[in-house]
């Protein structure tokens, strides 16, 4: 099949204009102008979508469709700690049965968006098994040990067994907060063993920050109360309690030759928020030579007010840094190109071009799948989207050319109009 469109927007160089993209089974064979593709490919059908702009699929980085439900439940909280009561509150009132729709739902209205590859936690890998991805799912199983002290390495043993029936998995411890430091040494031996990724959230908050470094705050009010150890309070940042423990999990093999390598995450590590780091912080990661992956999730993060978001010196270190939709409980829908307006928002200096690379090239890094997705090449893996795009004179074309494609790209605000998963045509995505 050859799919033509007045532009094809690769993330793999410049936009090609009457361009077109060959695909055979699941695969891309060809990308190009439309005249080239044609004559080398004579035999093929031709979708022809003239008025639309074709690019790679969308990547969410960061989700959980668990709480799908939760969309317009929880208003806007002074304090985190408090956001965390609240939406417990409102997991106790769902059963399994409103679980898997809200994972269903979430899974369509991600579609409809032109996600076609999602990273999702769930709280419930038992529910994997009967719910069928639409789209490319990454399952990780969010564990927390914090209600069940000593049990960290059973809550992740159990959380396996379930997790292997999906293809693509990996673990998510769900915080330094609620999750001990036995279950993420356990995590880390796992991953060592299938070579799998993880994830978790991390420095997210002031109150984390608080609850860490000054054994105070109502975040460690909250957990005190709950039955938490807080031995492990008044020492350390968020990041530095973090890269301790996963860095004494992997000492007897991996023990870094010198300071500078002392972060111990490996670039199988997806590490979610990052908002809250101190000048220490700061150096360490200045000084690390582990590459891994910062997720940042833009509603989310404007939603909680948390403090700015240091973008322009995760990349001065060379972190690569993709986005992210978080839930619904802090979100008010699943579309990562309204994360990618409000990114624009808050750094109108960053092109439209690097901030759509945070969904494609770079969150296909991020879950090691950057030889193979986020990109129109050939050889690589046929997840597609097109979007209705502006007919401009071809004047207009070359004075504006690439940025008018990506701004108009970013600023798209309605449900795709087709979306293709491994070659497959999902007919019509949007409702
Ligand atoms: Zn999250």
């Amino acid at each position: 099949m050859i799919i033509r469109a007045r532009v094809v927007v690769t993330m793999d160089g410049p936009p090609i204009e009457n361009g077109a993209v060959a695909v055979s089974g699941d695969r891309i064979v060809d990308v190009g102008k439309f005249s080239e593709i044609s004559k080398q490919h004579s035999t093929e059908e031709v979708v022809n979508l003239d008025d639309q702009a074709l690019l790679p699929g969308l990547i969410n980085a960061h989700c959980h469709l668990d709480y799908t439900c939760l969309r317009g439940k929880i208003p806007r909280l002074e304090s985190f700690t408090d956001w965390i009561r609240a939406i417990n509150a409102e997991k106790a009132k769902l059963s399994v049965a409103d679980y898997v729709a809200s994972i269903n739902e979430g899974f369509a209205e991600a579609t409809r968006f032109g996600t076609t590859m999602i990273a999702n936690l769930t709280a419930f890998p038992e529910l994997i098994s009967r719910i069928e991805p639409p789209i490319r799912t990454w399952w990780f199983a969010e564990l927390i040990d914090v209600r069940n002290p000593g049990l960290g390495k059973e809550v992740v043993d159990l959380a396996v067994e379930k997790l292997k029936s999906a293809e693509h998995w990996g673990l998510a411890p769900h915080a330094p907060f609620t999750a001990s430091a036995n279950l993420y040494r356990r995590c880390e031996e796992i991953a060592r063993r299938e070579d799998i990724l993880r994830t978790t959230h991390l420095a997210e908050s002031h109150e984390e920050m608080s609850m860490f470094r000054d054994a105070s705050g109502s975040l460690y009010d909250f957990l005190k109360q709950i039955g938490r150890d807080m031995a492990d309070c008044g020492r350390n940042t968020p990041l530095s309690q973090f890269t301790e423990i996963v860095r004494d999990s992997s000492a007897s093999r991996l023990r870094p030759a010198t300071a500078r390598q002392a972060l111990g995450m490996t670039d199988r590590w997806m590490v979610v928020h990052l908002n809250e780091l101190t000048e220490s912080d700061f150096d360490m990661l200045k000084g690390s030579t582990t590459k891994f992956s910062i997720v940042h999730c833009p509603r989310s993060h404007e939603y909680f007010e948390h403090s700015p978001f240091q973008f322009e010196k995760f990349g001065e270190f060379g972190i690569n840094v993709c986005l992210g939709t978080d839930s619904l409980a802090s979100n008010e829908d699943l579309s990562l190109f309204a994360e990618m307006r409000v990114f624009q928002k808050k750094f109108p200096n960053v092109s439209a071009e690097e901030i759509l690379k945070m969904v494609t090239t770079n969150s296909a890094r991020a879950l090691r799948q950057e030889n193979s997705l986020g990109r129109i090449r050939s050889g690589f893996v046929a997840d597609l989207i097109a979007i209705p795009i502006a007919r401009h004179s071809e004047s207009v074309l070359r004075r504006t050319r690439s940025t008018s494609v990506f701004e108009q790209i970013i600023g798209f605000a309605r449900p795709v109009s087709r979306s293709m998963i491994g070659g497959g045509v999902q007919a019509n995505p949007s409702p």
